[in-house]
């Protein structure tokens, strides 16, 4: 997970190391280093901007020039900035609802159904029944994907019948949450190839009618920036809570992850790393930003 980026900052900090004093020339060379390992990593320009800014600010401050020690300064720095693009401190889920509604959205092959599976698996281990359900009506073979991930996670599933609609289900599964006293629904929502607007109303209508106190776009980290525009559209159409970052164990760069907070203002709040149905992590920038510092 994000080898490129570690190796590279890494090296661009490397610059700092066994040194004594240092000048303000000295610091923006180093800063030019991290910039290049940044956009090397497909990180989005603004945000390593904004990121390279801030860093200097405290960076040209006399604590750092003045310091004996100042590869330590430098790497407490980026360290913090680094949490603070990530999103600062870990935001977990809401779940104050009677039942507490979680909406997936995305993007078709991003990992929707499989994480709408791993995040039930999770809520049922933290001691929550959840009941989940699919909408997505266009491909009777991503509702019977769910059906079965359902089944071997030992829970209950709302099947579709072929002549209800979207919205149709989501009202039933939501009496049926209440009425069998599960404190957690999670509907999983058609796929989509591309950002489409008829399926767009839809998500739209379904979110209106169930008031969700988490709507979470499921992301695939290896599309990079596409992964971020595509998060923006959903957020400015439908307005999201959250991100869930799939398939992150094979994103050499890291380029979605340390954007997609800033760019859109929604918080990471799980990642996926495997197909299988407990590879999914809680999302905490400071470990995040930890593991990348080495
Ligand atoms: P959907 O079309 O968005 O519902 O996507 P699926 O849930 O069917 O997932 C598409 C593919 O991505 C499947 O092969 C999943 O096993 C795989 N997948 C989902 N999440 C992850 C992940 O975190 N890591 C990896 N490597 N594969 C994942």
């Amino acid at each position: 997970m994000f080898e490129n980026l570690t190796e590279r900052l890494e090296k661009a900090l490397s610059g700092f190391k066994d040194r004594g004093k240092l000048s303000a020339e000295d610091i923006k060379k180093g800063l030019r280093e991290i910039r290049l390992a940044l956009l090397e990593a497909d990180v989005n320009y603004k945000v390593v901007k904004d990121f390279l800014q801030r860093v200097e600010n405290r960076a040209l401050s006399s604590e750092v020039l003045e310091s004996l020690t100042p590869f330590q300064q430098m790497v407490k720095i980026v360290y913090d900035e680094l949490v603070e693009t990530l999103g600062g401190k870990a935001s977990g889920l809401n779940l104050t609802g009677k039942p507490s509604v979680i909406l997936l959205a995305g993007l078709q092959g991003s990992g929707k159904t499989t994480t709408a599976a791993k995040l039930a698996k999770y809520l049922k281990k933290k001691g929550h029944n959840p009941l989940l359900c699919s909408t997505d009506i266009y491909r009777p073979a991503a509702i019977d994907q769910l059906r079965i991930l359902s089944e071997k996670i030992e829970l209950p599933f709302v099947s579709a019948t072929p002549q209800e609609k979207a919205l149709e289900i989501a009202e039933r599964a939501l009496k049926i949450a209440k009425d069998s006293g599960r404190d957690v629904l999670i509907v999983d929502t058609a796929g989509r190839l591309h950002i489409d607007e008829a399926l767009m109303e839809e998500l739209k209508a379904i979110k209106d009618f169930l008031k969700p106190q988490e709507v979470l776009l499921v992301a695939d980290a290896m599309m990079g920036q596409d992964a971020v525009n595509v998060a923006q559209t959903f957020q400015e159409r439908v307005g999201l809570t959250g991100i869930i970052l799939t398939k992150v164990e094979g994103d050499a760069r890291g380029g979605a992850a340390f954007s997609i907070k800033e760019v859109t203002g929604c918080p990471i709040k799980f990642l996926g790393i495997g197909e299988k149905l407990d590879a999914l992590e809680v999302f905490h920038p400071e470990r995040l930003a930890s593991r990348i510092l080495g």
